[in-house]
């Protein structure tokens, strides 16, 4: 390796140099301020101002090494303390401990030694702002990866956007099926109402960024927040430059400019994945459909069922069942086709779910069998929703061309705790007994479980 230069030792050879050749000059002086010749140019008066010229620039070379070399020695330690953090960030991904208060180095003196100490520090405090910002992406970009449900994913990103910018309300909204939907807020009044909010519809339709600085301007100012906002920002969360989602946060102060910034980096890392969790559900929707009917299909409905009734054991709340079988279906299949008999299907499973409540499950359970579940619902309950169902289906026709397809269906019943029952099977065995039974005694009956 080629030996370079050190420039102390240069400084320290020019200082004594300099030093002996003042001490050599120094007897001329004395000539002109009229010292005798004889004194000095005398050798010991010679020799005299040698030494001294030298010990001058010992000391000069002493103080040097005091007042300057301790400054860069700091410097060079704090250098390596950073190079030290650099090199284990890159090695194991952990983040060092080199923040401002452990690697920045004092400011002493007002000059360029000052001003270098400043610049480091400034350095050094950039440099830790982005390790930050590096380990919130870490995290959080880590933690969005691995969640697929959305809305445990709303709501993390959320708290996550709201404590990395400092924000005191906030809302994710996300575009389903050509709708805005709030997806998760936390400290807005009406969060529904910014489902219609200009702004909003305006960052998902242009994918702009808006920040509105004049809270008076904002029409939602009224029923945004609890409190005044001094500032809220609109940020379009872009999928392959798509806008899928749009954060809007609100702030009693402005926001700092650094936190605006890393709001931009949260977006993306959010953008992959909010589209994987919708993915996910979609996915989770086609396999839970029934693809005829588009109503819940059996392996799915059962899932559900296991769920209820466990539900209604747990809180000794009513659960009934109900158990559909179209009447002489095989003959509208010989009469018209499958394809027709598909139809007249679909129709009675939009019909059945006419007939049942909100909270009600249908599924369909086999080919031409539907189930509903009916959490909450006694056996009079149970039964007027069935009668409700069966009238529906008999009163509606498919129409085939000039034909029309009547079809009725039979119907049957079990609930809990008027039956006593030790598992969902039962309740579905005990249906489907009574349906047998309403096929017997004529078609297109109810007939309940006893
Ligand atoms: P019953 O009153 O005793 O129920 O008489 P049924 O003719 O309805 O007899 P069953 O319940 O055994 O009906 C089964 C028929 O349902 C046979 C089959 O062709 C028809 N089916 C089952 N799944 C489908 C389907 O997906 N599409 C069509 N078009 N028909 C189906
Ligand atoms: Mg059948
Ligand atoms: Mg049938």
């Amino acid at each position: 390796m080629r030996r370079l230069p050190n420039t102390f030792f240069r400084l320290a050879t020019r200082m004594i140099g300099f030093g002996l050749v003042i001490g050599i000059v120094f007897p001329f002086f004395m000539l002109l301020l009229g010292v005798p010749r004889t004194i000095a140019f005398s050798s010991l008066f010679l020799a005299s101002c040698a030494i001294a010229g030298v010990l001058v620039g010992f000391v000069n070379i002493v103080l040097t090494g005091v007042t300057v070399k301790s400054k860069l020695t700091v410097l060079t330690g704090k250098m390596q303390e950073v190079k030290g953090s650099i090199i284990t960030i890159s090695e194991n991904g952990k983040i060092g401990d080199c923040d401002p208060e452990h690697c920045s180095v004092p400011i002493e003196t007002n000059d360029e030694f000052g001003q270098s100490a400043q610049s480091f520090n400034e350095l050094i405090a950039a440099f830790a702002s982005s390790l930050r910002m590096l380990d919130d992406i870490k995290n959080f970009t880590a933690i969005f990866s691995s969640q697929l449900d959305l809305h445990t994913l709303g709501e993390y990103a959320l708290d996550r956007v709201m404590k990395g910018t400092g924000a005191d309300a906030g809302a994710l909204l996300l575009e389903q099926e050509g709708e805005v939907v709030v997806l998760h807020s936390f400290g807005i009044r009406e969060a529904q109402a910014l489902s219609q909010d200009a702004h909003i519809l305006r960052a998902f339709s242009k994918g702009e960024n808006i920040t509105i600085s004049h809270p008076d301007e904002i029409i939602v100012e009224s029923t945004l927040t609890q409190f005044h906002p001094k500032q809220v920002i609109v940020e379009p969360v872009k999928f392959k430059s798509v806008p899928i989602a749009v954060i809007l946060l609100a702030k009693a102060e402005p926001f700092q400019a650094e936190m605006v910034r890393q709001l931009s980096i949260f977006s993306q890392s959010l953008a992959v994945a909010l589209h994987n969790a919708l993915e996910h559900e979609q996915l989770q929707k086609l396999a839970a459909l029934d693809p005829l009917t588009g109503i819940l299909n059996r392996r799915f409905g059962m899932v559900r069922l296991h769920e209820e009734y466990s539900r209604s054991v747990r809180r000794g709340a009513p659960l009934a069942l109900l158990m559909f079988d179209i009447d002489h279906f095989k003959q509208v299949n010989d009469t018209y086709g499958h394809v027709v008999g598909d139809r007249v299907l679909r129709n009675i499973a939009n019909q059945i779910r006419q007939g049942i409540r909100e909270g009600d499950i249908l599924l369909r359970y086999g080919g031409e069998e539907f189930m509903v579940i009916l959490p909450g619902a006694n056996k009079e309950d149970a039964l007027a929703i069935a009668e409700r169902v069966r009238h529906i289906v008999r009163e509606n026709v498919t129409m085939y061309g000039e034909n029309q397809i009547c079809v009725t269906i039979s119907i049957g019943l079990d609930s809990m705790p008027e039956t006593t029952i030790t598992g969902e099977m039962e309740l579905i065995a005990n249906a489907d007994e009574a349906l047998y039974r309403s096929k017997n005694a004529g078609r297109d009956r109810t007939t309940i479980h006893c």
